[in-house]
Formats: structure tokens, sequence, C-alpha cells
């Protein structure tokens, strides 16, 4: 039997989409559960889970798209690396149509002779600066904890080989203090649930997001990410609102153990420290990113090129920052479907493929 299609049974979901009905009714009012996961919010949309849960159940996307959390400065810093003599950028090809904030991007700046290469993950750029010993490669660093241990092994590689052409554009994000952050603005009165990141919890565990339980009383529940996997985790979420026990729970238990990783944190720790970071939308956030460590600085492309993360300004008329706080839902934006299309985007929310205006666009139509 093939176990993926049983997340997928018409029977279990529906017995799923009836549960969450009955539990509706008996906590008597509605419900706003907000998912932090560019995976998730692709796979709500795309299953047609979103139409179907029942009305009272309302779905929120937050800051879960690593390209799109991308602040504007850190773009440009991308596109002014790329501009450089003897660079070449190498980067997940995400990126590579998302405007900076004078509307460029590294598209533009390769149309203007930069160099810049689609690579699939952070060694394929490790392999670029080897076959390339004459020109400095620069991989930008975005993502949340699920990429940074890939992208610490690549440094790890990289000095291994000797290799000094390699460098990166330290971006890396972290999930948890994000979400302490959207809490503590006036937006979060309106999210009553969590459903957890998957991919984010394989590394974490658990034990990161109690808080949410604890402090700020949220139920919380990390989910997989086929139609039952989260409905699960709907189910367990209004449980917890049910009975007055907010906790975080875990549905997710043939991928995300409570202690998570060790090996891929440890891994992480030992080119990473934790810094604070600036997001898209939520602004500058203590402790919410990854700088590189002391012993690993050789790697930062910033301090080689002598780039700065300056102010910017931001791309006029997008709303993605409000869309990325759930504020706002993407219909909402006077740009969308109209100036903003998968075609021709106006900002990362709609060029992401795990972006909400271009999931929203595709499965939910203009
Ligand atoms: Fe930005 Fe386009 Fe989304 Fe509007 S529709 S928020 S312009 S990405």
């Amino acid at each position: 039997m093939d176990i993926s299609s049983s997340f997928h049974d018409p029977a279990l979901c529906r017995a799923l989409l009836d549960r969450l009905s009955e539990e509706l009714d008996a906590l008597g009012r509605g419900v706003r559960f907000m998912e932090v996961c560019g995976t998730h919010t692709v796979s709500i949309f795309r299953s047609g889970l979103r139409s179907l849960l029942p009305a009272g159940l309302e779905h929120l996307s937050g800051p879960g798209c690593p390209v799109c959390v991308t602040h504007d400065s850190e773009v440009a810093a991308f596109i002014r690396a790329a501009e450089k003599p003897n660079v070449i950028v190498s980067t997940f090809g995400d990126l590579l149509r998302v405007p900076g904030p004078d509307g460029r991007s590294l598209k533009h700046a390769m149309a203007e002779g930069a160099r810049v290469q689609v690579v699939y993950s952070p060694l394929d750029a490790v392999k670029l600066a080897a076959d390339h010993p004459g020109d400095t490669v620069v991989f930008p660093a975005v993502g949340f904890e699920t990429t940074a241990p890939v992208i610490a092994g690549a440094l790890m590689s990289a000095r291994s080989m000797g290799l000094s052409n390699f460098c990166i554009i330290p971006c890396n994000k972290l999930v948890p203090p994000a979400m302490r952050a959207l809490l503590e603005k006036d937006d979060a009165r309106r999210i009553d649930a969590f459903l957890l990141p998957g991919h984010v919890a394989v590394v974490l565990g658990l034990a990161p997001f109690e808080f949410l339980a604890k402090e700020f009383g949220r139920p919380s529940v990390v989910g997989g990410f086929e139609p039952a996997d989260i409905l699960s985790a709907l189910c367990l979420m209004l449980d917890m609102l049910r009975r007055g026990r907010p906790e975080v729970g875990n549905t997710y238990v043939r991928a995300v153990s409570p202690e998570g990783s060790p090996q891929a944190r440890r891994v992480m720790d030992t080119v990473f420290r934790v810094a604070d970071a600036r997001w898209r939308g939520l602004g500058d956030i203590p402790k919410s990113g990854l700088a590189l460590r002391d012993e690993w600085r050789d790697f930062n492309a910033l301090e080689r090129l002598g780039i700065e993360l300056g102010e910017t300004g931001h791309i006029p008329g997008c709303r993605c920052g409000d869309i990325l706080r759930g504020a706002l839902s993407p219909d909402q934006c006077p740009l969308f479907g109209k100036a903003c299309t998968p075609q021709n985007p106006t900002g990362p929310c709609m060029v992401s493929t795990e972006g909400s205006c271009a999931a929203w666009y595709r499965y939910r139509g203009a």
C-alpha cells in the first residue's frame, strides 16, 4: 500500500472535516488559525482545503515564506553583489525575480550583464566556486532553521576544500522569535491558534514553541503537509480551544520528534550565532536571525565586498508586509491580479511559489 495515498483518502478527510464542524459547534464561536510555513500555504490552497473548511474556521497565512520575509535591504544587497566585477551570485531560483526596493531584481541585473547562476543546493554553489577559481561565488543565505544547517554544511565543505572564493550573504531567519514578535503586535489579537511548521519542527523539536501556549495561551500544533495531516492538526487545535487547555501538540509524529534534530542544530551552531534580524512586514526583531561566528567571518560576502544592509525604501504599493502578518488577504491588495500577477510580480509574495499572493492567484483566481 502506498502510505502517502492514505493522507489523501476522501473518506478520512470527510470524517476529519465533520469532526472540525462538531468541535466548532461545541466551541460556539469562530476561530482564526495561522500557518507559518510556505509549504502549508501551498498545500492548503492546492488541496482545496481552504474552501472546504467549515464556516467559522478561518485560515490566515503568516510569515512562513522564506523569500517573502527577506527584507528589501537584503534583496538590494544581493543585487549589488551581483553587480560587482568578478562575482557570480549563485541562488535558489525563487530569489531571481524578487524585486528590490527600486523594482529591479537579480534577473534585471542579469539582463544588464551581471553573472547570476541558479543552483538547487548550497553545495552546488560550492562546486561552482571550485570550478571558477578566478571569481568570487556569493550565495544569498535565505531561509529558516530548515535551510540553515544545509548552508552551514556547505561552508564546512568549502573550508575543508580550501576554497577561499566562496562566501554567503547571511540572511537566515528563526521562526519562533518572529512568532513572538507577531503576537506582541496588535494584529495578533486576531489569531486564536497556530498550525506550526513541520519542516522547522523537524530541526527544532517542540520546546522552542512552548511559549505560544504558556505565555500567550495559543494552542499550537505541528502538522504535516498532506490534507489529512493538516485536518488532524486542526482537530487537535480546536479540541484544545474547546477544553480551554492550550498546549503545543504534534500530529506529524512520523517526521517530528519532541527533541527535533540535535545533529542539525549542532551543524548550524558550529557556523552561525543568533543575531538580530530585519524581516519584511515585522521589522527589526531581536535574536531572530543567524550571523556568522567570528571564526567563519571570512565567508561573509558583505564584509568581503564592502556592502552594507542600509536603510532602503519599500516596493511602492506592495502590501506584502501586511499579508505576512495576516493583517490583509492578498485580494485586499489594490495591485492583486491587476498590476501584480505571477507573470509580472510586483512583490515577493507573488514571486515565490510559497507566497500567499501566488497561491491565492493560482488556486482561487484573481
Ligand atoms: Fe505585493 Fe503583489 Fe501581493 Fe500586492 S498582490 S501584496 S503587490 S505581491
